[in-house]
């Protein structure tokens, strides 16, 4: 790398004039005593980091000082953070201790200083889960000082714009990792902007064509975007001039990285996302009137535009917990494009670029700038700690993390939820909430459809598809993995149990009365001994379900209402089946899917077996029997190490016994054919889907789904009901895996 020739004077010259601009920007500093503080630090960084140069060849000191400007100007963070800023990477390169920040600053300095030299210690990292574990310690700074995480930002954020210098290598890997790692931070944290940037920055590194491509295109389109906005706002800007609101118009559209997000993960051409984009509306309006401002104007809007009802986002009444406050609509523009409207006023747009660092400037009363800062910073960390409505859940399961392996996954709305690795769609959907989880069909994860039981990754966003009709299955059970979902499906299959029980007690009475029977508890007792149910909810349950019949009731005696059966009688409708009631001794057979069976066993989520696979069972220590495929990734090293807790096992009857068979289909686009199609397969025939696919191109899709069915004419039931799908045009049965 060729390096600039140095003129000493002149790089002098050039130092001081970066720290004046730092100055300049350091509004939250104006004290002689603050002033005094960031010279020193300032000063000290220039002399520890005199004989260092940055990759470009420039003055290493170029870099704490433009890190120290971004906490400033783009987080407006004060004192403290600048002092830190400038010294951020003293004690790890330079001489300089712990100790000597301590007795030269403060106990609070020597704190961030510390926590920020602890992160890059664990920088150097090349796979996934070191990275999610560099996430984690990151995190745990936390309970020393947010600024260390903000601070850390800026730094990044400085390191990505000046990436150009670096090794290729190097530049990927700075660049994965900061769109893994810190451009959610900053979103979390409520720091739009920067979140953006550094998107974009990383595009820009990881795939330099796709970037410029996309750049190019949006400077070529400029001039038609430019003048669709000017005739889409003339006659709010009338109308708002007319009301004599002072405001101010931006417009963006969406960044290079969110385009790239939807051609290459959605399959969006680019020519149906340029020119989307959101107005801005910024009022100048005083605290005592922005709300009642912004929905004037909202009323401004809508009266010119047709709004979408369900797109209407009132984050003013109830911000994010990001400390975000808007009102978001999305109407009709006269040449068809909807167009999303934002409106908010001053402060409001000031909180939603800088998050809580905006805070401090509104907040009135007697206390000093830094006791306010420290307050927001609580709030801060309070946020990252529980961002879910179930506060004492996340904190469990946060602290939980800590010590187990997890993924970071998003909701469509950018908010982190943090889940243990393995957990499926079904478990993202109880952790939004019960009634999500149960009402659960499927979801999109970036964007593609998937099943319950798909396994989310690190990085995944997430949208839960979800059904009225839908409810929750035994089988899913065996989809989830976090504790809370599972007592969730148990509690709602419970409920569920009752209700159909108390039909059966119904068809039960009904019967009683025909016979003449008593209804009498002595009577129900015998019933229940003379079928085996164990329990009277159980005899119910088995007469609503048709698998006692009651017609077929018989061999019994009748005694004044009461009723005996003869003891020997063989015991009907379930003679077909082998019943086993206890744990089955060595050697011998465990019957799945027999619901006597009093062995408490589930399938195992590793491998996820189906009736029809081969399988055995695996005694655990706390978890029952689990049922594993003979053919699961871990059962060898189960079979092998622990064969004296292995159980044979099979599923218990023909009837049961459901086969995998993939279908085709194709059709014309429409939204919600998907769902109509979904909700068929899993609602209506009730059949259980193993993987669904779905692509649509100009208005035609093509879909694939694995079912399980029992027989042919299971599967012809089910094509017939999928043909009639208005919009699907045809449904085949795929003969091979790869047809
Ligand atoms: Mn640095």
């Amino acid at each position: 790398m060729q390096k600039p020739i140095i003129n000493q004077e002149e790089e002098k010259r050039e130092i001081l004039r970066r720290y004046r601009g730092l100055l300049r920007v350091c509004h939250r500093s104006k004290s002689r005593s603050e002033r005094a503080k960031i010279r020193k630090a300032f000063e000290l960084a220039v002399e520890a980091h005199k004989d260092m140069r940055r990759k470009s060849g420039e003055p290493y000191i170029y870099h704490p000082l433009a890190v120290a400007k971004i906490c400033a100007e783009e987080l407006g963070l004060g004192t403290t953070a600048i002092v830190c800023a400038l010294l951020h990477d003293t004690v790890e390169d330079t001489d300089i201790t712990l100790d000597d920040i301590e007795t030269l600053f403060g106990k609070k300095e020597r704190t961030i200083i510390d926590g920020l030299t602890k992160i890059s210690g664990v920088s150097d990292y090349s796979n996934t889960s070191d990275q999610a574990e560099n996430f984690r310690k990151m995190l745990l700074t936390l309970s020393d000082d947010v600024r260390v995480i903000l601070i850390k930002l800026a730094d990044r954020l400085h390191n990505m714009r000046t990436l150009d210098h670096m090794l290729r290598e190097k530049q990927l890997k700075i660049a994965s990792e900061t769109l893994f790692l810190y451009a959610p931070l900053a979103h979390r944290l409520g720091l739009y902007n920067i979140k953006t940037e550094l998107e974009d920055l990383s595009l820009k590194f990881k795939n330099p064509e796709d970037y410029d491509d996309i750049v190019n295109r949006l400077q070529k389109t400029q001039a038609v975007r430019t003048r669709f906005i000017n005739a889409f706002t003339l006659p709010i800007r009338r109308e708002l001039d007319k009301q004599h609101l002072k405001y101010e118009i931006k417009s963006r559209t969406k960044s290079v990285y969110s385009i790239w997000n939807k051609i290459h993960k959605k399959g969006v051409p680019f020519e149906e996302i340029y020119d989307v984009f959101a107005i801005r509306i910024i009022l100048n309006s005083g605290p005592e009137s922005e709300k009642a401002d912004c929905w004037r104007v909202y009323s401004i809007v809508t009266d010119f535009y047709q709004p979408s009802p369900e797109r209407l986002r009132d984050w003013i009444s109830i911000p994010k917990s990001s400390g975000y406050e808007s009102l978001h609509t999305t109407v009709m523009s006269p040449t068809g494009k909807w167009v999303e409207v934002q409106i908010r006023s001053e402060r409001m747009d000031e909180m939603a670029e800088k998050g809580y660092a905006a805070h401090w400037k509104y907040k009135e009363g007697p206390e000093t700038p830094e006791s306010k800062m420290d307050r927001w910073l609580e709030q801060v960390r309070e946020v990252l700690e529980s961002p879910s409505e179930n506060a004492i859940e996340f904190i469990d399961n946060f602290k939980l993390s800590l010590f187990s392996e997890e993924i970071y996954v998003f909701t469509p709305e950018g908010d982190l939820k943090t889940l243990p690795v393995g957990s499926t769609t079904l478990d993202f959907a109880f952790h939004i909430h019960s009634q999500i989880g149960y009402h659960c069909i499927g979801a999109k994860v970036n964007y593609k459809l998937v099943p319950l039981s798909h396994k989310l990754r690190s990085g995944d966003q997430v949208e839960i598809l979800t059904s009225k009709k839908q409810r929750p299955k035994e089988d899913w059970l065996s989809i989830v993995v976090t504790p809370s979902a599972r007592q969730k499906i148990k509690i709602a299959l419970k409920e569920e149990k009752k209700q159909i029980a108390e039909e059966g007690k119904e068809m039960l009475k009904r019967r009683f009365h025909n016979l003449k029977i008593n209804w009498h508890s002595s009577n129900i007792d015998e019933l229940v001994r003379y079928y085996e149910t164990y329990s009277a909810l159980e005899l119910y349950y088995r007469i609503a379900k048709g698998s006692i019949d009651l017609k077929k009731m018989k061999g019994f005696q009748m005694e004044g209402g009461k009723i005996f059966f003869e003891k020997n009688l063989p015991v009907q409708n379930l003679s077909e089946q082998k019943i086993v009631t206890t744990a089955p001794a060595k050697g011998e057979t465990l019957l799945i899917g027999d619901e006597k069976q009093k062995v408490d066993y589930s399938l195992a989520p590793c491998c996820n077996p189906i009736p029809g696979d081969e399988v055995f069972g695996f005694i655990t220590v706390n978890e029952g029997i689990k049922i594993h495929r003979t053919s699961c990734p871990n059962a060898q090293e189960l079979m092998s190490k622990y064969a004296y807790r292995v159980i044979k096992a099979r599923w218990s009857n023909k009837e049961l016994v459901q086969f995998e068979v993939g279908l085709k289909f194709s059709g014309i686009d429409d939204v919600g054919l998907v769902q109509k199609i979904t909700n068929i397969i899993s609602t209506d025939m009730n059949v259980n889907m193993k993987a669904i696919s779905f692509e649509a191109n100009n208005g035609i899709f093509q879909g694939r789904v694995i079912v399980l069915v029992h027989d042919t004419n299971h599967l012809s039931a089910l094509i017939d009901q999928l043909k009639a799908v208005e919009g699907v045009l045809t449904v085949d049965r795929i003969e091979s895996e790869f047809a």
